[in-house]
């Protein structure tokens, strides 16, 4: 049981409470009733309600923004890849027709592969066949005509002028790079031997004489040319016989290097001229190589002329 002055301290400190609390009722209804406060109270809700709309909208418009970047996003997703999908069928196309193209290319190789190994095949067995024919014209006199791969002419220039020189000679200092046109038959009765009879005499070129005074070669006389000429004679003409009946033999006397020691040689048939051709090419004679081949009569008689 408190005190009296307690009680009485509690009291008072009741009543204050009382008096506040009515006080500030009262204050606050006769705030409730101010126009001015009410006033103010409207605009501060108003505020508060503009504040969470604004909030709202900048909300929305960055959850606009995110849809929008994110549409973007997939649609660029979907360009790229239908790009992608794109540059790989192409890249596919590309492997398709490479291999086919090089299918093809290999196909068209092994074609002409074939094709090379036909003609081959076929030109060794048209060359034995030839080879055979030759033979035989050569083995048999009874047969008259030779075969008919040799009864024809050969020519380097078919459509440019006849070469002079060759025509003229048989021998043309221009040889295979000559651009007029050479004429060769591919048998004839006259072969010639290029080269055949060597004489120091035939290496010096006339226009050189003085030049070359020193050279003891020189003093070799157009006697000591005419012994060496006629034992060369002797020594070929007796192999040459072997092949058949010679009826004219000649060594064109010339310096110049293409005609040097070129020798004609003509035999009674055409059967004989093949057999000394067969039998010499590539043969040696001195440790030279023999180059033989069939000349014309127009040669033979402008080679001799020249000598
Ligand atoms: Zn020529």
């Amino acid at each position: 049981m408190p005190g009296e002055r307690a009680w009485r301290k509690m009291l008072k400190k009741e009543q204050r409470k009382r008096r506040r609390q009515k006080y500030a009722r009262e204050n606050e209804k006769q705030q409730e009733e101010d126009p001015e406060y009410q006033q103010w109270l409207k605009q501060q809700m108003e505020l508060e309600e503009f504040q969470r709309l604004a909030d709202e909208r900048v909300q929305q418009d960055e959850e606009i923004e995110w849809l929008r970047r994110e549409a973007l996003a997939q649609r660029q997703f979907r360009v790229d890849a239908a790009q992608l999908r794109q540059q790989e069928m192409e890249a596919e196309r590309l492997r398709v027709r490479q291999s086919e193209e090089l299918a093809a290319l290999q196909h068209e190789q092994h074609r002409r592969q074939e094709e090379r190994d036909r003609l081959a095949t076929e030109a060794a067995a048209e060359f034995d066949a030839m080879m055979q024919r030759m033979q035989e014209y050569m083995d048999n006199a009874e047969q008259h005509t030779p075969p008919s791969e040799l009864r024809r002419v050969v020519e380097t220039h078919p459509e440019e002028r006849l070469c002079e020189f060759f025509t003229r000679t048989n021998c043309c200092r221009f040889g295979q790079a000559c651009t007029f046109n050479h004429r060769r038959p591919m048998l004839s009765k006259i072969i010639l031997i290029r080269h055949f009879f060597i004489h120091p005499l035939l290496q010096v070129a006339d226009t050189r004489t003085e030049y070359a005074k020193s050279d003891e070669h020189l003093e070799l006389t157009d006697h000591d040319l005419r012994v060496d000429y006629d034992e060369f004679f002797k020594d070929v003409v007796g192999e040459l016989e072997k092949f058949g009946k010679i009826v004219n033999f000649r060594a064109v006397r010339n310096t110049l290097p293409h005609l040097r020691g070129n020798v004609f040689v003509e035999y009674a048939q055409e059967r004989f001229a093949l057999r000394a051709f067969v039998n010499l090419q590539s043969r040696y004679y001195a440790s030279r190589r023999l180059n033989v081949e069939f000349s014309n009569l127009n040669a033979w008689r402008g080679a001799i002329c020249g000598t």
